[in-house]
């Protein structure tokens, strides 16, 4: 992928975007299981996220990614801050010294991504997380890319997995997080971070298409 600063830093734009846009819906998600924070903790962290990265301009993606994660980690608070500043900052290692990215660059940035979270905020998938998105994510995008698949086909593989993930959260009991403390009537309401890392890995595809 040539141009890889430019649509990094494209990247970051529309994921503030899609967070400003969503951050009702995000919070409103957080409410039934909840403190109702993740909208305004999402939106606050990548609206301080923008302006520094935008002032980076031809910077190498992974020194975007680098501001990214520790502006996430000082602004966004809660459980979500230090587990996306985790993520991001593992992409930004995964991707140190590179220029121009390819599909299993792309893949070991997802895949560093979500082993920082999982080691961060010690879940497995079924706990009701942003983990039970992001893991079919990085494993439809492995398939993809070992399939010999195109980097947008491979990303828009990976974000219609994080949609079902997403989705497949609604039934599940929360053991991880704020949600945990309802036990059973964590049940029957869609994770507010499985939301977030759907909305991600959504706008990250929806980038890298155009
Ligand atoms: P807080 O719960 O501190 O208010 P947020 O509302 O911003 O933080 O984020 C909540 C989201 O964080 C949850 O919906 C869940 O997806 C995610 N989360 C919470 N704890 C963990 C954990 N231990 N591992 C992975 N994700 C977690
Ligand atoms: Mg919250
Ligand atoms: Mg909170």
């Amino acid at each position: 992928m040539g141009n890889s600063d430019a649509i990094t830093l494209e990247i970051l734009r529309r994921i503030t975007e899609v967070m400003r846009e969503n951050a009702e819906e995000l919070t409103r998600l957080d409410s039934a299981i909840g403190d109702g924070d993740h909208g305004t903790n999402m939106a606050r962290g990548f609206n301080a996220v923008l302006p520094k990265v935008e002032a980076m301009a031809g910077q190498p993606p992974a020194a975007l990614l680098k501001t990214t994660a520790t502006t996430l980690i000082s602004t966004v608070g809660g459980a979500a801050g230090p587990l996306y500043g985790t993520a991001f900052l593992r992409a930004a290692t995964a991707l140190d010294g590179k220029n121009d990215i390819d599909e299993r660059d792309v893949l070991a940035a997802f895949d560093a991504a979500l082993e920082g979270i999982k080691a961060r905020g010690k879940a497995s998938p079924g706990e009701k997380t942003m983990v039970d998105a992001l893991t079919p994510a990085v494993d439809a995008l492995r398939a993809a890319v070992e399939q010999g698949l195109d980097l947008p086909t491979a990303l828009d593989h990976a974000a219609a997995a994080a949609r079902t993930g997403m989705e497949a959260t609604i039934p599940m009991l929360a053991t991880k997080g704020r949600a945990s403390y309802l036990g059973e009537r964590s049940i029957g309401h869609q994770d507010p971070g499985a939301t977030s890392s759907y909305l991600i890995v959504q706008a990250i595809a929806d980038v890298v298409r155009e």
